[in-house]
């Protein structure tokens, strides 16, 4: 293709919003545009990337015997009421109502759907087992959409379902999409890692998630130093420590600390550690009441865990200011267990505490030398917080290390959740009906592409891997529109990258040599080859690779082989 074709759109700034490298290199690149919160147009160079991520997807999927289909983004609610999401899914699905006064919403996620055709279409148990696949636009309406299209409100998904009459069928296919899922990975020259998702059971395959490893990543990955075992953080469950607490030696004193508000600021205005401090959080319990949590001053609260306890509304959501003063006659900053008339969950390694610092529930004030049982009741306990790192594992499998990542994919053993609601059916050999199993499998095709900037770009932009960048070659000429000579020689040229199958961008515009190379090397290209008349003369052309730092004279007679060699060898 020739740039004089194709709407170029870089920027040297990007917009001061864009908060991680790959939002702000999509943007600089022209790759997206934002039309809404989270909704974006994928402009010509950002959707030949795009393609290039579905085409790995779709092939590897193919390749496994899953079938291709594709399924509306617009959902009758009948389908949801069904399932029983209608009720449960929450804010994040849109919902809207057409002219008949009919209930719809635009599709998050599409186990109400396929789940519906296969009940429709599949007769005997010889179809079976099937595994039925899409890339398509979902729609999540997400709280907070953000990085551009790494957390957006519409995305593209590869989403596939498979249907079994065994266990064991599951669980075969489950292995399958494992290792598909890793080629795909591969494929797109990507560090990943696939870490449990299930924490109820460590050790247990029931479900894996696929994660891109980068520093923004939003999810904390935890890992084994003896490589057994890696997990989401949000699924490390935790048990209660064995042991007493100590005993007191402390007395209660109540101290004031006027303007601390935070655990550091307190902790640092009376010089205590915060393993020695505990935090109070005030969320929404069941029936419009409000639930205290309590954990260590250095300890992270695991939103997964609480929104399992039976007290509290899921999703968590944190008491506002006004019903938090209302509640306890304080600010957020001064809370504490002691006198509170709402019920209080306390993290296993806070009830383990002994001498401890709390709010006073006063402003300014905190309470020092505080002790279980002595000035409060023994208390409620459950597993609240995230593992830290340097922890030991409760199973036994090492020292805890935590690394950030992008999920970019899940496998999932759904069982017979929507098939028993949705009464999915079939006979089996002898005759008996049998509900079906269900597997299901997404890649965040669209986040991928943000997750592979994130991993790879330097000062200059973005330095695509091979598999997924929009084109493979920029062919450089230099003040060609002052030679008709260079022309020539710079048309046969891209003619013959062009025979021999490679993707190639010939810079035709007319501007300065410097803002071509800026703008071929923001746009990732891997190779660029530059063509002056200068090395006409002798017969060379300049080759640089995007991550070298000098370039080499090639002839001209060689330069497509040697492309072709590269890239070949970058397939291996
Ligand atoms: P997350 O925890 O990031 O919200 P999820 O658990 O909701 O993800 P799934 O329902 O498993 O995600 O969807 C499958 C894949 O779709 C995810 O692994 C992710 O790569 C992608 N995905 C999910 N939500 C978004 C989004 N808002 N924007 C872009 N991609 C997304
Ligand atoms: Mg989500």
């Amino acid at each position: 293709m020739r740039t004089s074709n194709l709407l170029i759109s870089t920027q040297r700034e990007a917009p001061a919003e864009a908060e991680t490298i790959s939002h702000r290199l999509m943007l600089r690149a022209g790759m997206v545009r934002q039309l809404a919160a989270g909704i974006y147009t994928w402009m010509p160079i950002g959707l030949r990337v795009l393609r290039k991520v579905e085409n790995i997807v779709r092939e590897e999927m193919d390749r496994t015997g899953a079938q291709e289909i594709l399924m509306p983004s617009v959902q009758p609610a009948e389908l949801w009421q069904e399932s029983g999401r209608w009720e449960k899914y929450g804010p994040e699905l849109l919902r809207f109502i057409d002219r008949h006064e009919r209930n719809f919403c635009l599709g998050p996620t599409h186990e109400e759907i396929v789940t519906d055709m296969v009940r429709r279409e599949i007769r005997s148990y010889k179809q079976l087992p099937a595994t039925f696949y899409q890339i398509q636009t979902k729609f999540r309406d997400e709280i907070r959409p953000r990085f551009g299209i790494m957390r957006a409100r519409e995305f593209i998904m590869k989403d596939a379902y498979s249907f079994h009459l065994t266990e064991d069928s599951l669980q075969q296919t489950y292995d399958v999409m494992y290792q598909t899922y890793s080629r795909i990975f591969d494929r797109l020259g990507l560090h990943y890692r696939a870490v449990l998702a299930d924490s109820g059971n460590i050790g247990g395959d029931k479900t894996h998630e696929f994660h891109v490893l980068a520093d923004s990543g939003e999810d904390q990955i935890v890992f084994s130093d003896t490589g057994k075992f890696a997990a989401n953080i949000e699924l490390v469950a935790l048990e209660k420590p064995v042991g007493s607490r100590p005993a007191p030696v402390n007395t209660l004193l109540k101290v004031a600390t006027p303007e601390q508000h935070s655990i550091q600021q307190v902790c640092d205005f009376l010089g205590v550690a915060a393993s020695q401090c505990l935090k109070t959080l005030i969320v929404h319990g069941k029936d419009n009441t409000l639930v205290a949590l309590v954990i260590r001053g250095d300890h992270e609260l695991n939103k997964v865990k609480v929104e399992k306890l039976a007290q509290v509304e899921s999703p968590l959501k944190f008491a506002s200011n006004e019903q938090i003063r209302k509640h306890t006659g304080c600010d957020t900053g001064s809370l504490g267990p002691i006198g509170l008339s709402i019920p209080v969950i306390v993290d296993y390694s806070a009830a383990q505490m002994s001498d401890f610092v709390c709010g006073a529930n006063a402003d300014g004030y905190h309470l020092t030398g505080v002790n279980w049982v002595r000035d409060l009741a023994e208390p409620n306990q459950a597993d609240l917080r995230n593992i830290c790192e340097g922890e030991t594992f409760p199973n036994g499998s090492g020292t805890v290390k935590i690394a950030r990542g992008i999920e970019v994919g899940h496998i999932f053993q759904l069982g017979t959740k929507y098939s028993s609601a949705m009464k999915v059916s079939c006979q089996d050999e002898s005759g008996n009906a049998v509900t079906l199993i269900m597997g299901c499998y997404g890649i965040g095709v669209s986040r991928i592409v943000a997750a592979a900037i994130e991993q790879n770009h330097d000062e200059q932009g973005i330095v695509w891997p091979e598999s997924i960048a929009p084109f493979e070659v920029a062919l450089i000429p230099i003040n060609m529109h002052k030679s008709q000579r260079l022309r020539e020689a710079v048309d046969t040229l891209y003619d013959r990258f062009k025979a021999s199958g490679i993707e190639i961008l010939l810079d035709d515009r007319r501007e300065r040599p410097g803002v071509m190379f800026a703008d071929m090397e923001l746009l990732g290209m891997p190779h660029r080859v530059v063509f002056s008349e200068k090395g006409l003369d002798v017969g060379t052309v300049e080759y640089k690779g995007r991550r070298e730092t000098t370039s080499t004279d090639v002839s001209i007679d060689t330069i497509v082989d040697f492309i072709r060699h590269k890239l070949q060898a970058g397939k291996n």
